[in-house]
Parts: C-alpha cells; sequence; structure tokens
C-alpha cells in the first residue's frame, strides 16, 4: 500500500501509463482503469509538460548514465489536471522498473499540498480520443515530440505507420454513425492488441490511426510488424452480431530521432498511405528512405515545379547496342536536370519526388513528347533505324488517359509506333499487374514495345511476366557486373535469358562497364548492351555527331 497523496505510474517505452497503483484518484480524481493507455503529458498544464520532457530526455540521456541517475531518480515538480478541473501539484520521480515489474520506467508522484488547488490554470488541451481511448492527433505530437523522442539513444530512428481505413464512408452511410463508430472503436481495439509491446497507436483523425514505433532500426521492424498489422485488420469484427471486415491502406515513413519534425514527419506517411490506396487499397507503401534532409526534399519540389514551367529539364541518350552485330539498336532517353541553386539532381532522386507531389504526369508526358520528336528527327538522316526507349513511371502508365495521348502523340510528332519502345520497372508490376497487363497488351497492339526494367531487383512472379508479355527484359546493372567474376550472377543472368527468349522477348544487359563482361553477355546469347563501356548518356547534339561519324561501327565487341 503507497502512503496518502503517493501513486505510482508504470509506464511504457513511449510513455503511456500501462497500470497505476495507490491514491490516483485522490492525485488525479479518477481510477486506475480510467488512466491506462493514456500519456502523462495529457495529465499536465502547458508549463508542466515542459518539465516533463526535460524530465524524461534528463531519465534517458545515454545508457550509462541512466543506471546512475536512475538510482537516485530523476525529479521534477509537475501541476497534474484533475478530471473534475482542480489541480494537484506533485513532485515526480522517475527510475527504471525492475525485471518482474509491468512497464520499464516507473514514476512515482507525490502530492505537495493536502488538497487539490482550483482555478487560475487554464485546462490541458485535450490529448486524448474519448471514442477509442487512445491519443488524438495532438496526442500524437506530444507523444513523438516529448517521449520518443527525447528517450531515444543515439542513433535510432523513428517510424509511423499512417493506417487509413478503406472505404470507410461506405460503412458510414450504409450502415449509420453508431456502427461506423462501432467499427472505429473495434479497429483501435485490434491496433492496440497488435501493437502491444511494439508501438503506441493513436488516432489521428476520422479513420486514421497511426502506429509509433522507435528503435535501432525501426523501418526494418516495421517492415516485420505491417503484415501482421494488416492480418489484425482484416479480421472479421463484431459489430452488435454482425460481422464486418474492413480494409486499411498503410504508409511508412522514417526519420532518424535526432531530427524528426512531427509535421513533416506526417506528411510523409501520409503521402505514403495515398500511394498505397493508389495502388488499389488494403496495401502498405513505404516511403523511401529519406537519404535528403527535409530542407532539401522540399527545395527539389519547389524548384522542380519551376523548372517544369520553364522548360529546363533536358533529355540525355544513351545508346543501346545489338551484341551479335555491334549495330546501334536504340536510344535510352534519361531525364536530366541542372538546377541553379540545386546543382545537377539526379532522376533517381527527383521522379520519386514527381511521382509523390502530382507532378510525374506532366513531367511524364513532357518527356514523351520530346523524346518521340527527337526520335522522329533522327528517323530523317539518312541511314538511321533505331528506336527510342523511353521510361514510363506506374504511376504515368495507370492515368486514364495515358493511351489516348500517347496515340495523339505518335501522330503529331509523326513517329511510327514500332520506333518507340516504354520502359516499366520490375517493381511497377507486383502492384497493378492486372492493369499493367491490360496496358501493355493495348501498347503491343498499338505496335509500341514495352520493357521491363531494372529486371531482378523487383519482386517477379513469373504470372505475371507472362501476362504482361514485354517486348524485351532489361536485365539490372547489379547482375549484369557481377557475370565476369560471380558465378551465382551469371547463373542468374543465363536463367534471366533464357526465360526471355522463352517468352519470346529479348534481352538488353544494363550497366556494361567492361570488355570482359560485353564478351560473357554475348557468350550467354543476350541480344543487347548499354553502358558506359560504351558511350554515356550524352546530349542530343552530342548523338548527332556521334551519328555522322563511324564510331559505333568501330566498336570492338569481341572485349
Ligand atoms: P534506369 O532506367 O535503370 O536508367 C539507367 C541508369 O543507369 C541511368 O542513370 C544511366 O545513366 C545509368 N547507367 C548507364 N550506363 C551505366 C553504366 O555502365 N554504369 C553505371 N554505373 N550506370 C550506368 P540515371 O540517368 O541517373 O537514371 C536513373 C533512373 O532514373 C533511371 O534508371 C530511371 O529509372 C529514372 N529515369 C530517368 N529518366 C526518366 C524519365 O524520363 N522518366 C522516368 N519515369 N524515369 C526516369
Ligand atoms: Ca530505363
Ligand atoms: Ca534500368
Amino acid at each position: 500500500m503507497k502512503p496518502k497523496g503517493v501513486c505510482e505510474l508504470h509506464l511504457s517505452a513511449c510513455g503511456l501509463i500501462e497500470s497505476c497503483e495507490g491514491m490516483t484518484q485522490s492525485l488525479f480524481g479518477e481510477t486506475p482503469t480510467a488512466l491506462r493507455g493514456q500519456l502523462l503529458p495529457s495529465r499536465l498544464g502547458a508549463k508542466s509538460r515542459a518539465s516533463w520532457r526535460e524530465l524524461w530526455r534528463e531519465f534517458w540521456r545515454d545508457g550509462t548514465r541512466r543506471d546512475a541517475v536512475a538510482a537516485a531518480g530523476t525529479v521534477q515538480d509537475l501541476t497534474l489536471a484533475r478530471a473534475d478541473g482542480a489541480w494537484t501539484p506533485v513532485c515526480a520521480r522517475l527510475r527504471a522498473a525492475d525485471a518482474h515489474e509491468p512497464g520499464c520506467v516507473v514514476l512515482t508522484l507525490r502530492a505537495l499540498t493536502a488538497s487539490p488547488l482550483r482555478g487560475g490554470v487554464p485546462a490541458p488541451e485535450a490529448l486524448h480520443d474519448a471514442l477509442t481511448d487512445l491519443p488524438n492527433r495532438r496526442g500524437a505530437r506530444e507523444l513523438i515530440e516529448s517521449t520518443v523522442v527525447p528517450g531515444a539513444y543515439e542513433g535510432d530512428s523513428i517510424s509511423v505507420a499512417c493506417v487509413d481505413l478503406d472505404n470507410f464512408r461506405s460503412v458510414n452511410e450504409g450502415y449509420g454513425h453508431d456502427v461506423a463508430e462501432s467499427v472505429l472503436r473495434a479497429v483501435g481495439d485490434a491496433l492496440r492488441r497488435c501493437s502491444a509491446g511494439f508501438g503506441c497507436v493513436c488516432r489521428t483523425a476520422g479513420d486514421e490511426f497511426l502506429v509509433v514505433h522507435r528503435g535501432r532500426d525501426s523501418a526494418e521492424d516495421m517492415r516485420e510488424f505491417v503484415p501482421a498489422l494488416m492480418r489484425a485488420i482484416h479480421e472479421p469484427l463484431d459489430i452488435g452480431g454482425e460481422q464486418l471486415i474492413v480494409t486499411a491502406s498503410v504508409g511508412v515513413a522514417t526519420r532518424e530521432c535526432r531530427d524528426v519534425d512531427f509535421d513533416a514527419l506526417m506528411q510523409r506517411a501520409s503521402h505514403a498511405m495515398s500511394r498505397a490506396k493508389r495502388l488499389g487499397r488494403n496495401t502498405w507503401y513505404f516511403a523511401p528512405a529519406q537519404i535528403l534532409p527535409d530542407t532539401r526534399q522540399q527545395a527539389i519540389k519547389t524548384r522542380l515545379y519551376r523548372a517544369i514551367q520553364l522548360g529546363a529539364l533536358e533529355l540525355h541518350y544513351q545508346p543501346i547496342l545489338d551484341l551479335a552485330s555491334g549495330q546501334l539498336r536504340s536510344f535510352e532517353a534519361l531525364m536530366r536536370w541542372d538546377d541553379a541553386q540545386l546543382g545537377r539532381v539526379s532522376p533517381g532522386v527527383f521522379i520519386p519526388v514527381a511521382e509523390e507531389c502530382g507532378l510525374i504526369a506532366s513531367l511524364g508526358s513532357w518527356t514523351l513528347r520530346q523524346a518521340c520528336r527527337q526520335a522522329a528527327r533522327w528517323r530523317r538522316m539518312p541511314g538511321c533505324r533505331h528506336a527510342i526507349a523511353v521510361n514510363v513511371s506506374a504511376l504515368q502508365l495507370q492515368r486514364g488517359e495515358f493511351e489516348v495521348e500517347l496515340r495523339a502523340m505518335l501522330e503529331s510528332e509523326c513517329l511510327e509506333p514500332g520506333m518507340l519502345e516504354l520502359e516499366v520497372t520490375e517493381s511497377a508490376l507486383i502492384h497493378d499487374a492486372a492493369h499493367l497487363a491490360e496496358m501493355s497488351a493495348r501498347l503491343r497492339a498499338l505496335g509500341v514495345g514495352v520493357a521491363i526494367d531494372d529486371f531482378g531487383t523487383g519482386y517477379s512472379n513469373l504470372l505475371y511476366l507472362k501476362h504482361f508479355h514485354p517486348s524485351k527484359i532489361k536485365i539490372d546493372r547489379s547482375f549484369v557486373q557481377g557475370i565476369a567474376t560471380s558465378a551465382e550472377d551469371r547463373a542468374i543472368v543465363r536463367a534471366v535469358i533464357d526465360m526471355a527468349h522463352a517468352i519470346g522477348a529479348r534481352v538488353v544487359a544494363e550497366g556494361v562497364e567492361s570488355a570482359q563482361v560485353c564478351a560473357e553477355l554475348r557468350r550467354l546469347g543476350c541480344d543487347e548492351a548499354q553502358g558506359y563501356l560504351f558511350a554515356r548518356p550524352c546530349a542530343s547534339a552530342d548523338v548527332e555527331a556521334w551519328l555522322g561519324s563511324t564510331r559505333i561501327a568501330a566498336l570492338d565487341l569481341q572485349g
């Protein structure tokens, strides 16, 4: 039994109250059950929240110090907001929990006055959602800013999964408000159960939840966790005797703890979630690892927008050669962007940004038109019979108007469809396989070639491949570059070549940098090759000078 005016709260590493002992009623004006699952800051006034942050930060400062601090305890005065509107000034002390105790931190609160104080301080803003009994969006911010981040060790990262129910509006409209609320409660419970011991769950908006996790490699932990989360959501919910099934789209974003900005992190998670929706819902999407600081990302976004408007982007062209004859077969168009402020930005960096902020459609049509125009121009030069390969984003292909625009473009630029080839990355196939297979068939019927790019880096299913029916498969350079030295890479490349030939597709090896690799590719029966060994991507004027010369014919393919 704790002495009067003292209570002990057991907190999780995320700072959520897991259990309480002692005089919660006299300190908080509430039962232990009502406090469970809440964030301590939801019970603190504004000034005390800042003190709490300090206390928590101090407690977690670092592993070695922590034991020393924990032995003595970390102490701070706080003011608790009671349920009845009064206040209890307390002295708070944090220590590490013993092995047998629940939670990982024990918070001891000792009242500093005989009875609660009234008035004088504004009531704390609500950090809690009454419907689901979870932290709300403000609570999520408080959780991340005042407990998760200050409690991090050097090198920890934080991952948030933004979970948005699919078609929730139809539940609301079809079953009514009460059922919809029961569904939200049930989903909240399911999320809480499956996240226990992993992270904290919040309800950040109507049908949107958040799971917050911190760790050494939080993104990797999330990759393991999210499939279980999807299964938990998909379990039939018992709503008033009726069984309902809901699904959700999940977006995950990760950031180093030392530079977390709550709004930026939430925005990235929310973009990733929208991406999951666009990929057909009931799936998840991980925002790509952010190597760039948010400010650079933001700068790329705004500068890219301007660059598109001002026509500051350019296409470069890299030749693709026929390995048997050494003849030039085609050129791949690759986007180039030199920005006055940012310097040269690689398409590997700005294409994902363009996809994320909705610029990919206009950027994509610009590239296609430009490439078709260029190819048509070269076609008019004597002896030039090579095709043009253009990278298209899966998002671009999924837009309803894509085919109509493409037809119009081929016509207005006077390019025969057979001279155009579209490259789609292999990873695009898994998300919208059926639609892309149909699109591929339509493009083939039109006479346009379709290549699978970066083959080997995605998750390839042979069935997709068969239905997609590509005219070409481009083997990713990570395999190609190893064939001269690694028997394993050689075996993979050989298998891909055989398989591609079996489905009637030609094979292009990317990233050929050495004569040895080139010779090995010819031995394996690879049809075409592209890489620095032959030429780097270059501006159209250089291509033209080059087409005029005999350089290509002189290429020594024998290695
Ligand atoms: P990708 O389609 O796999 O393009 C090949 C990339 O490999 C290009 O990088 C090219 O410069 C590089 N490369 C070519 N030969 C060699 C070599 O021998 N060794 C090495 N190490 N690299 C080589 P780049 O231009 O930076 O493009 C990166 C990616 O950006 C492209 O990969 C493509 O996925 C995307 N991309 C480029 N332009 C466009 C575009 O217009 N639209 C779309 N949607 N994506 C584009
Ligand atoms: Ca490509
Ligand atoms: Ca590629």
